[in-house]
């Protein structure tokens, strides 16, 4: 069975457990989360996030380049007012330069061309990076509080980055 067959499969148990979700699609706790895509990060294991809780915006390496129209949409349609940028350690994109990955691509016969990769090298710095271009943005809304967050999968604590250590 492949894994899209498991989930079909696990799927006919929840129907019979869990026939509909009562919750109304604005997320309950008004919050939207854009997290890395990395499988060990699981939202409701680590985050206590539930059904109807929040939105939960996903790509390689939680970049916010990659999340600024689905946070807008969830805060214009869909009244979001709080952003939460989850960044991880040992995640794919951190430490290797672009151009290692870039190398990945190229050894599969498929040329990136000017795509950025968005890798990074520190962490700390990343969730800054990725503040400050939220922050930039005239889409997206600039009176609610955005926090960048490390999520450390050897031991699962999740930590708040200090903007202000950084010097920002
Ligand atoms: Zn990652």
């Amino acid at each position: 069975m492949s894994a899209i067959d498991d989930m079909l499969h696990f799927n006919k148990g929840v129907v019979r457990l869990y026939p509909g979700i009562e919750s109304k699609a604005p997320p309950r706790k008004r919050l939207a989360i854009v997290a890395c895509m990395d499988a060990r990060i699981v939202p409701a294991t680590h985050l206590g996030i539930q059904v109807g809780d929040a939105h939960i915006i996903r790509n390689a390496g939680g970049r916010v380049a990659e999340a600024i129209r689905s946070l807008a949409l969830s805060q214009v349609l869909l009244g979001t007012e709080e952003v939460a940028v989850i960044h991880h350690t040992d995640c794919g994109l951190l430490a290797p330069s672009e151009d290692a990955v870039r190398a990945a691509f190229l050894a599969r016969g498929i040329d990136p061309g000017g795509l950025d990769l968005l890798t990074f090298s520190d962490l700390d710095r990343s969730l800054l990076d990725d503040i400050a271009l939220y922050r930039s943005s005239p889409l997206l809304r600039q009176d609610i509080p955005v926090r960048g967050l490390i999520f450390d999968v050897a031991t699962s604590r999740l930590s708040e980055v200090d903007a202000g250590a950084l010097g920002r």
